[in-house]
């Protein structure tokens, strides 16, 4: 396949680019760089399997030559990403879902949207089944992601419906794992960085919120057999193993032998109070379930920051 990724050069289009490439297909990025980096794909060019376009995808797109898929992972995706850039993330998720919907059609491609647990907003079940409507703040800060994601849901299944184009919409939940910006604010990042530098671990609220966190090489493999399966409605992909941040900041400061100490923030506005995906629809549809544990997860992601840290 030739795969069109938006968002190429960030976290996830990265990991992804990385994984189509190894399993005998070419990827073109597409990515203005806002949150991406060319640092994360520098490798892959020696493949001569990747092509990148600078381009901010809200804008009309053309690719020449044959694109069997098209996969819209384009988005500022952490919490103070998103809050930086209100705007860009409403606008990506809603006109760059729709220019990228119209690219997909015109190529003949499928489509895959890259959504998220935060559809679910600050859920009211847990764990949250892809049939649950969610309980999202339109007005709120996080809105901005979270209703650009819901409109893009809606966007894709339109096309789906009107032009019976194929589509998949991958509904992500955390994740982490190398490429990730050790300054991006989450918590893994924040977390790993503290602890490395032995400077408080900020947790935010009492840390007994919850969060089930993926490992991207786990993530990218249910992304792909996503992709090439012929389920048209959304799909959770995620690591069911729920913990809090509290444990998290514990687990953390305990891999990297910090002698950090654990202090308190206010919690972020409409920060959810729990997250955990049901992925039966995965197990069932996909044969899909992580693989990597916690430990072994974010041994991995600690070589990967520490390497950061040197640069
Ligand atoms: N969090 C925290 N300390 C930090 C960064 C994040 O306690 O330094 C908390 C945040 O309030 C949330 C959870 O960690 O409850 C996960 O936050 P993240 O930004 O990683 O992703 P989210 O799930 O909120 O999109």
């Amino acid at each position: 396949m030739r795969v069109v990724i938006t968002g190429g050069c960030g976290f996830l289009g990265s990991n992804l680019s990385k994984y189509f490439i190894e399993n005998g297909h070419s990827v073109v990025a597409i990515d203005n760089l806002l949150t991406g980096r060319l640092s994360n794909v520098e490798k892959l060019f020696d493949t001569g399997k990747f092509e990148f376009i600078k381009y901010d995808v809200t804008n009309y797109i053309h690719v020449s030559g044959r694109v069997d898929a098209v996969l819209h992972f384009a988005s500022p995706a952490s919490p103070i990403d998103y809050i930086k850039y209100p705007i860009p993330t409403l606008k990506v998720g809603a006109l760059g879902t729709h220019k990228a919907l119209g690219f997909a059609k015109e190529k003949k491609a499928i489509f895959m949207l890259a959504s998220t647990s935060e559809v679910y907003g600050d859920p009211d079940i847990n764990p949250q089944p892809e049939s649950y409507w969610g309980n999202v703040n339109p007005i709120g800060p996080r809105g901005v992601y979270d209703e650009a994601k819901r409109f893009a849901e809606a966007m894709t299944m339109a096309y789906h419906r009107y032009h019976k184009m194929p589509v998949r919409i991958v509904r992500i939940f955390n994740t982490y794992g190398p490429n990730m910006r050790i300054d991006d604010g989450r918590a893994v990042p924040n977390f790993m960085s503290q602890s490395l530098k032995n400077r408080p671990i900020t947790v935010y609220g009492d840390g007994s919120q919850t969060r089930s966190l993926c490992y991207v090489d786990d993530l990218v493999r249910g992304i792909y057999k996503l992709l090439l399966s012929n389920l048209n409605e959304p799909v959770n992909i995620g690591n069911p193993y729920e913990i809090t941040l509290l444990e998290l900041a514990k687990t953390i400061k305990k891999i990297t032998g910090s002698r950090s100490k654990i202090i308190f923030k206010p919690l972020p506005v409409d920060d959810p109070k729990v997250r955990r995906p049901d992925i039966s629809k995965a197990k069932k549809y996909l044969k899909w379930e992580p693989e990597v544990d916690l430990n072994a997860g974010l041994l991995n992601t600690l070589k990967y920051f520490k390497k950061e840290l040197c640069n």
